[in-house]
């Protein structure tokens, strides 16, 4: 898994760098495709339930899995968010990141911010022992103090062999309750989070989840394992 979030996470930081005004979702989706096989990794997420594609390309009001298209060109103040899995020996991560393209409003910019911030609020506290009520609390409690909306219909997961794995990791949660996380599991943890309500709706593509209220949303994610002496994050 360490190899395989090392590729991943240099994945991402090519689609970083090439994430600009103009282009399209399924350039970067070619290169990111081009990028981990030339690595001898996997795609993770292609054909993953019938998903078509390399990464999940989901913009402003898209939350996730969003579909890459030749249509989808990168316009002055999106929010792009890209989500990706890699695999290599049979074993699998999974990160996101928000790209913010060219100037974005200070909202947005926010948006972005708190929500990265809220994946590193919640691996401080994070080791063998702790309950995912506490995990989910932390993050969350972070993200409302800022009047943003935490999404309650998509959580963070185990993840291994497979991509999606026991446990559900939710970004929400009530302190002192849920499942004890112990040493050496590997969890992917995935605030995504909104300008406005959770509430989520899916579009008629079959993939695309949007918030109901069309404001715009942040996700970030990466793979960690609970280490014997801390946090270990294998996809940055
Ligand atoms: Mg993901
Ligand atoms: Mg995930």
């Amino acid at each position: 898994m360490r190899k395989a979030g090392k590729i991943l996470a240099d994945t991402l930081s090519l689609i970083e760098e090439k994430a600009k005004i103009g282009v399209s979702t399924k350039y970067l989706d070619k290169l990111a495709y081009e990028y981990i096989t030339a690595k001898g990794a996997v795609p993770s997420f292609l054909n993953y339930g019938g998903f078509p594609a390399t990464i999940c390309a989901s913009i402003d009001e898209q939350v996730v899995h969003g579909i890459p298209s030749d249509n989808t060109k990168l316009e002055e103040g999106m929010l792009l968010k890209i989500d990706c899995g890699a695999g290599i020996d049979g074993m699998h991560t999974d990160a996101a990141r928000t790209i913010a393209i060219g100037n974005v409003s200070k909202e947005k910019q926010k948006l972005m911010e708190v929500c990265k911030q809220s994946f590193f609020e919640g691996v401080k506290i994070l080791k063998a022992g702790v309950r995912l009520g506490d995990l989910g609390h932390t993050i969350q409690n972070y993200v409302e103090g800022f009047g943003f909306g935490v999404i309650r219909d998509l959580v963070g997961h185990g993840i291994g062999a497979t991509v999606h794995e026991d446990p559900n990791v939710p970004n929400y949660g009530i302190k002192g309750r849920g499942a004890r996380l112990w040493e050496n599991i590997t969890i992917a943890i995935e605030p995504m989070i909104t300008l406005g309500t959770y509430e989520i709706e899916q579009l008629n593509d079959g993939w695309t989840i949007v918030t109901a209220d069309g404001k715009p949303s942040a996700h970030y994610e990466n793979t960690v394992v609970i280490m014997p002496d801390g946090v270990e994050i294998l996809t940055l």
